[in-house]
């Protein structure tokens, strides 16, 4: 990957720090914290937020939707590494990318949806201009995932429906894993789902809060 680099060592600490403090509050995936920790954070948000792009903190991407808490990108990241294969991966919401860029370093294949345009044709070009070449962005709506290139390995939604999307589920392969923030904001849990012969298993991780899975185009 290549990197622009305008933040040198102070950039180096203060990813050790993030990577230390995801460690405490219970990521153990070494491979999730070396891919969070290598993964250049501040090239996905505005020039004027990147001295807090390796804070475990969400930050504003614009069209009033925001980049994932790390902590949550390398829960999310860590509980479908730990149960399967990620070969091929579908994630929903692609945002600014971090995550996209995140699933690259752990899987084959990424595919990924996004329904507000300005954030697709921006995250589509950042992702080329970083060299991350293993991914497939649409401008979609992710309720519907993306059936063309089903099935899949893997699904992550990075934005809250209030119910289970039906079409996520048909979308997976066999030991296939989804995982996705469930509810109304407030009170979301993130729920893993996976599919098996004798049907659908569904555990829930933990409360989480998300912007909200919305419907229709933008
Ligand atoms: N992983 C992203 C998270 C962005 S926030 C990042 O780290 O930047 C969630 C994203 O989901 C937003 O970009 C929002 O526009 C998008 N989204 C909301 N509803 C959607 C839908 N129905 N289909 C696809 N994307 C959706």
């Amino acid at each position: 990957m290549s990197e622009v680099d305008g933040i040198g060592m102070t950039s180096q600490r203060s990813r050790n720090r993030l990577v230390d403090s995801l460690r405490e509050m219970g990521i153990k995936s070494e491979k999730v914290l070396e891919v969070i920790r290598t993964v250049p954070r501040h090239l996905f948000v505005d020039e004027a937020l990147a001295s807090r792009a390796y804070e475990n903190t969400a930050l504003p991407i614009g069209y009033g939707q925001t980049i994932s808490q790390p902590y949550t990108v390398a829960l999310m990241t860590e509980a479908l590494c730990d149960s399967g294969s990620m070969k091929k991966v579908l994630e929903i919401g692609s945002g600014c990318g971090y995550q996209t860029a995140v699933l690259a370093q752990v899987s084959r294949l990424v595919f990924s949806v996004e329904r507000v345009k300005g954030l697709f044709a921006k995250t589509d070009q950042r992702l080329r201009a970083l060299k991350i070449l293993n991914t497939r962005l649409k401008h979609g709506d992710g309720f519907e995932g993306w059936a063309a290139n089903a099935r899949y390995d893997a699904i992550l939604v990075a934005a809250a429906p209030v119910s289970l999307p039906s079409k996520l589920i048909e979308q997976l392969s066999l030991g296939g894993r989804l995982v996705i923030p469930v509810g109304r904001s407030g009170k979301q849990e993130l729920r893993m789902y996976v599919k098996t012969s004798n049907g659908v298993v569904e555990k829930c991780l933990e409360s989480v809060s998300f912007v909200p899975l919305l419907d229709g185009l933008r």
